[in-house]
């Protein structure tokens, strides 16, 4: 069993933009290579949004060095990009996109969403490059509901939908550049499971809303973090309320990390580069 090393809270709502209500519910700035290979986690809880005649959200800004993913649940996200390409990211789809040598992008509340209003739900992950693939040239998966495998869990205990990686001979359908696994996971009040993950690898489970035990040694409840210890093969989790989870699990890629603002390298002068190249267009 993969003991819980650390629970966290996360620190309180800011803004992202003027469209994007969300608490960091982790962060490599605070954890470092305990994250890898993941970075940071924003969670936008479900806010609702009259309807208004300008698009919120936030403006042009640049990524360097890693991966964003966007997963909504409820609403619509639109993004464009300095390339001329964009989408919508509606409910249940994902966007995978690895931001590698560089893209400039906006990310903005859709045009139907904006006029209609409703509930805004939804997640971004940073996931980190392998210094290998960071210059790589960007890309985006923009992957639909309709592509992702939903496994039951055995006895009742409610749904893991795949996003990446491998659950029960279930494939999800991102690609990534390191080993890790996403999954979405919905467990009824009550129900109990075990989990198995990758011996060596970081484990992280993040409690979107609902509350849960883990072990029977820890319980987390909504925006807050269970850090799991690298050994171990399984985990535990018992739902005490219906719980929405996910769960990242990923081989550490054990790379020095240095971060500012929307870049994240390996060294600093990498860091200082990325900032001249952006400064110089
Ligand atoms: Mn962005």
């Amino acid at each position: 069993m993969k003991q819980v090393k650390s629970v966290y809270s996360a620190p309180p709502m800011h803004w992202v933009g003027d469209g994007f209500p969300v608490r960091s519910v982790f962060d490599y700035h605070h954890l470092g290579e305990a994250l890898s290979p993941f970075l940071l986690l924003d969670y936008a809880a479900p806010t609702p949004f009259a309807p208004a005649a300008r698009p919120r959200g936030v403006g042009a800004h640049p990524h360097r060095g890693f991966e964003t993913v966007t997963l909504v649940f409820d609403g619509e996200v639109a993004h464009h990009d300095s390339t001329g390409q964009g989408g919508v990211i509606g409910p249940g789809d994902v966007q995978w996109m690895t931001a590698a040598s560089g893209i400039l992008h906006q990310e903005y509340h859709s045009d139907t969403f904006t006029a209609q209003g409703g509930l805004l739900h939804m997640v971004q992950l940073w996931v980190n490059l392998p210094a290998a693939h960071k210059m790589a040239p960007p890309g985006y998966q923009a992957i639909t509901a309709d592509c992702f495998p939903i496994v039951p869990l055995p006895a009742g205990a409610g749904t893991a939908r795949v996003i990446a990686g491998s659950f029960c001979a279930a494939q999800g359908p991102a690609h990534t550049f390191s080993p890790l696994q996403v999954l979405d996971l919905h467990l009824p009040a009550g129900s109990q499971t075990q989990i198995d993950v990758q011996d060596g690898w970081t484990t992280l489970l993040v409690v979107l809303q609902g509350s849960m035990e883990i072990n029977s040694s820890a319980h987390a409840n909504a925006a807050q973090l269970v850090l799991f210890e690298p050994v171990g093969d399984q985990i535990a989790a018992a739902a005490r309320s219906d719980t929405h989870a996910l769960l990242l699990s990923g081989q550490p890629l054990g790379e020095p990390i240095a971060g500012h603002g929307p870049f994240v390298m390996n060294s600093r002068a990498e860091i200082m580069q990325a900032i001249d190249d952006f400064n110089h267009g």
